[in-house]
């Protein structure tokens, strides 16, 4: 996947597209796979980095969703587990099983999340994870050796998926173009354009590197630009009403110690009425998340202090040692699009998780679902897209195809089973340049030949690509991948080309924008 090579099929293309995209998050990338798949000809566009929204800010589950079956949404914890299950069967080198544990303090805790888990495994049906299990103290305490002892009776266990959400994203765009779209970062819409009848007939997009700007034609405009969708609907239409309230979500990060184990911690009810989960990740503790509705998105929201204390205090009421501010190595936010409800007529909401809006102007919207749901939000937007302008029925073909990387044992290629079959790249660079098989950082498993590959094949074009999504260092360790941000930018900057002013302002960039990741 070359920049320059999207670069030069979007210039080369003169017809108009049978579908563009707006935003490459985990909905619009979804829709491109789709739309390729089945042999339509799309384009995405997107203003910064693949995921550089909420898609890379996830709490990293495929689930079904606990909380939904609780509120009795049946249907919607069924779409999502047959969803979380055709993702591991699509993407088994991303998805793995993790057991969480409800540990339990209350009589009634044991029987009650013991049958509501139960129940949520039977949902599943062909598409389990494992039964759920009430387990007595010891057994609590031998899967969760740092919770709270006081009070603790014992637990219920049960499974569910978890991932990494920027590196999925970035082998489903891989995947998108090995079905033959066309997807290019830095690429901002500015512009909706009309016909004469009215209709919109294609978008006017600029190169956030360049400055060049393209008209470019479409059958159909589909608006995938999540917490962002009513500014891109409002260059369409500027008085469309508003659908999205957007709320935002944090986590905090600390060192594997303050889980210390292979399972993680579900807590069903914070004092907020919420879940909470903490959760091993990349060696790490992955601690959150909260519900904060906020006026307005950003590309880059900053976690509020009253978030970061909820969570250091939720966390110290289940942990043995609780964690304080001084333990966090990155807190990291990110903004839920949730849709409004009862917003007139040209709503079709296909699942009561995400909606697909229609604009008099025949703008398409899709937002609001989650991750888990991504490749069913594509196929009923590419449905609804295909038959609003006419385009050749073609059957959805994501439900069985394989996503770039796929790979059944890729646990074999140690640190960078993450790649999947695309480790086998990475060792390749590593033999015949062995100091790239060097650490960038201690406290990190990241090596070099992982930022040339990066810059190489998976259209990283700055130092934060690379430290923020290709590899999750920020995310991590934020003090660590700031320290390692010179490094990266010059070996970048060898691929790139760039020169030592440049060079010199993509460190000074990141760093800055480290800074909002510590506390
Ligand atoms: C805190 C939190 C935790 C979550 N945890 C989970 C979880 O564990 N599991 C799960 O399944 N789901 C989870 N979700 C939900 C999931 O992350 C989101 O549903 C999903 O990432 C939304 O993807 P998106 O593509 O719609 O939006 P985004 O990822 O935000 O993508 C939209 C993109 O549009 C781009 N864009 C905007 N305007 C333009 C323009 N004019 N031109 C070009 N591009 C533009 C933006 O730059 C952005 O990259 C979580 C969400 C939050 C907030």
């Amino acid at each position: 996947m070359r920049r320059a090579d999207m670069l030069q099929r979007l210039d080369g293309h003169h017809q108009s597209w049978d579908i563009v995209v707006i935003g490459g998050g985990a909905t619009g990338v979804g829709i491109a796979v789709d739309a390729a798949s089945r042999g339509y000809d799309v384009l995405l566009l997107e203003q910064h980095d693949f995921g550089k929204g909420t898609s890379s800010r996830s709490t990293k589950l495929v689930h079904g969703g606990v909380r939904y079956l609780e509120q009795g949404n049946v249907a919607l914890v069924m779409e999502a587990l047959k969803e979380r299950g055709l993702l591991r069967q699509n993407a088994p080198h991303l998805v793995s099983n993790l057991a969480f544990v409800v540990p339990n303090y209350d009589w009634w805790e044991a029987p009650f999340y013991g049958l509501g888990l139960k129940i949520y495994n039977a949902l599943a049906g062909k598409y389990g994870f494992g039964a759920s299990e009430i387990l007595t103290r010891e057994e609590t305490l031998a899967r969760l050796p740092t919770i709270k002892t006081d009070g603790l009776r014992g637990g219920v266990v049960y499974y569910d998926g978890q991932f990494d959400d920027a590196r999925l994203l970035v082998n489903l765009a891989e995947t998108a173009v090995d079905q033959g779209a066309t997807l290019l970062n830095y690429v901002r819409v500015v512009a909706i354009t009309k016909g004469a009848d009215g209709f919109i007939d294609g978008v006017v997009a600029t190169d956030q590197e360049t400055g060049q700007q393209w008209t470019v034609r479409a059958r159909v405009v589909v608006n995938a630009a999540g917490a962002f969708s009513d500014s891109v609907r409002r260059l369409a239409e500027p008085d469309a009403a508003t659908l999205i309230a957007p709320s935002q979500g944090i986590h905090l990060v600390f060192d594997s110690a303050f889980l210390s184990a292979e399972s993680a911690i579900m807590v069903p009810h914070t004092s907020d009425g919420r879940v909470m989960f903490a959760i091993p990740w990349h060696g790490h503790t992955l601690v959150g998340t909260t519900d904060t509705p906020i006026a307005t998105p950003t590309l880059e929201p900053r976690p509020l202090a009253e978030e970061i204390e909820f969570i250091l205090e939720t966390a110290g009421r289940y942990l043995h040692k609780a964690p304080t501010r001084e333990d966090i190595l990155s807190v990291f936010a990110g903004i839920r699009p949730l849709v409004k409800s009862g917003d007139g007529k040209l709503t079709a909401a296909l699942s009561r998780d995400h909606t697909i809006h229609f604009d008099a102007s025949g703008l398409l919207t899709t937002t609001g679902g989650k991750w888990t749901t991504y490749r069913n939000m594509a196929e009923h937007t590419v449905d609804q897209a295909a038959d609003f302008v006419g385009l050749a029925e073609r059957p959805c073909a994501t439900r069985t195809l394989n996503v770039h990387g796929f790979h059944t044992t890729a646990d074999r290629f140690g640190a960078l089973g993450i790649y999947g079959s695309d480790a086998l790249g990475i060792q390749d660079l590593m033999r015949s340049t062995p100091a790239l098989a060097a650490r960038l950082h201690s406290r990190l498993p990241y090596t070099a030949a992982e930022v040339i590959w990066a810059t190489r094949h998976e259209m990283a074009r700055t130092v934060e690509d690379v430290l923020a999504r290709r590899t999750r260092a920020l995310f991590l360790n934020a003090r660590a991948a700031q320290a390692m941000a010179p490094e990266v930018a010059n070996l970048m900057a060898t691929e790139l080309g760039w020169d030592a002013a440049r060079q010199a302002n993509e460190v000074s960039a990141f760093s800055t924008l480290a800074e909002g990741y510590q506390v």
